[in-house]
């Protein structure tokens, strides 16, 4: 592991919030990932941080507060348990999240309790989350071995095996297992913009979906809609939110998306796993959802608010991506996501539109820029899935074939 932990705290410090001279850090780690986040520290430092300070979760807590602590305690906690994150939204600080879980440690606690509590914690977060959805301030995710997730992984190997494989598959899929991983992050990156420049260019109004599976959605892009993906600019500097990304993403108009979805891969939300979804959208809204598990999962998600009745995010993952090529669920949304293109239930990022950082809510809202609490992404790319675009001038243009970007858009 001392390889990953020092890929991981490389790409994470310099590609991912790309720490600069005199910032602040804060980082979010996990009583599994100690070694990992003692690198993150020493290279901030090395960096010129001004300051580092570590949160530690702990699972076995989280387990024990679910099921003790009642839905008022849960969603009334102290003002300090938001201050410290907010901070960083105050100093323009960079915040890295370790992912460090069992994918099903919340199996047994009450769905309704975790939907209101991160309900609660979102909007508390909202000076925070404001700002890093704007990119006004850097943040980065990246995940690290946890044995429990490990197993459900692969259930077949000794806890030890799987927990080495799993290493391998996070060095692999965040290009750690390079000699020079800023390098190869920097490549990468270069190549999302490509397509991102070619699907800005198009003139896109309206989205086609369709595969064998079932999805037949028409999906609206926004005026001024913009494809992101790789490296984001926040005043200047560099810095990539999320560690692995394949994606390159916009925002729907979420007044206008008319068809069917059905997910192509469960989704693991809050510890529990909801499968087979299937989604109808009359007009932007969410009029039926169905899953073979879960279903009451799936329900709060939607029911959080006026915005988690509709979608937020449109992103597009080539089927051959390499998280994908590894064939494997990890049952883990920052990793699946990018197997796979997605839709996300919920808020848009505002930097979809052209100028939209600096739009309010309301104008945002006009340009059919969804505003919500939730952002729940969910799997669709399939390896038959066709995506075609109307234009502008009323061009038909193919953008996925066989679940590929075609070569007008790779
Ligand atoms: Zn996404
Ligand atoms: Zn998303």
């Amino acid at each position: 592991m001392k390889k990953l932990n020092k890929g991981l705290a490389k790409a994470v410090v310099y590609s991912g919030v790309n720490v600069q001279a005199g910032e602040e850090v804060y980082v979010i780690s996990s009583v599994d990932a100690v070694e990992l986040t003692h690198e993150i520290v020493k290279l901030c430092y090395e960096r010129g941080a001004k300051r580092v300070i570590v949160r530690y979760r702990d699972g076995e807590l989280t387990k024990l507060d679910f099921a003790h602590q009642s839905v008022e305690t849960l969603t009334n906690k102290p003002k300090f348990v938001y201050d410290e994150r907010n901070y960083y939204a105050d100093v323009d600080g960079c915040v890295i999240n370790i992912i460090c879980e069992d994918p099903n440690g919340l199996e047994h606690a009450d769905a309704a309790k975790i939907t209101a509590a991160r309900r609660a914690d979102m909007k508390n977060l909202s000076p925070y989350y404001d700002k890093a959805m704007s990119h006004k301030i850097k943040w980065s995710i990246i995940a690290y071995p946890h044995p429990a997730w490990a197993k459900l992984m692969f259930p077949d190997l000794k806890e030890r095996d799987a927990y080495k494989k799993l290493g391998k598959y996070i060095a692999k899929t965040t290009r750690v297992d390079n000699d020079d991983p800023v390098k190869a992050w920097k490549k990468h990156s270069e190549k999302l913009k490509t397509r991102c420049d070619r699907l800005n260019a198009a003139g896109i109004t309206r989205m086609h979906y369709k595969n064998k599976l079932g999805t037949d959605v028409y999906v609206g892009l926004p005026e001024g809609y913009v494809f992101s993906g790789g490296a984001e600019d926040c005043n200047g500097v560099m810095f990539h939110a999320n560690m692995p990304t394949e994606e390159v993403f916009s925002a729907p108009d979420c007044r206008n998306i008319d068809g069917v979805i059905k997910a192509a891969m469960p989704l693991c939300y809050n510890g529990k796993i909801i499968e087979n979804i299937e989604l109808t959208l009359k007009g932007g809204r969410i009029t039926e959802a169905k899953a073979s598990t879960n279903q009451d999962v799936l329900q709060g998600i939607i029911d959080t608010d006026e915005g988690s009745r509709s979608l937020g995010e449109i992103a597009l993952v080539p089927y051959d991506s390499p998280i994908s090529k590894l064939n494997t669920l990890f049952y883990e949304t920052l990793f699946d996501e990018n197997a796979s293109c997605h839709f996300a239930i919920g808020q848009a990022y505002p930097t979809c539109v052209k100028g939209g950082d600096s739009m309010s809510k309301e104008e945002l809202s006009k340009r059919g820029i969804n505003d919500s609490d939730v952002h729940v992404d969910f799997m669709v790319g399939t390896k038959d899935l066709e995506i075609t675009a109307e234009t502008k001038d009323g061009k038909t243009l193919k953008v996925f074939e066989n679940g590929n970007f075609t070569k007008d858009f790779e």
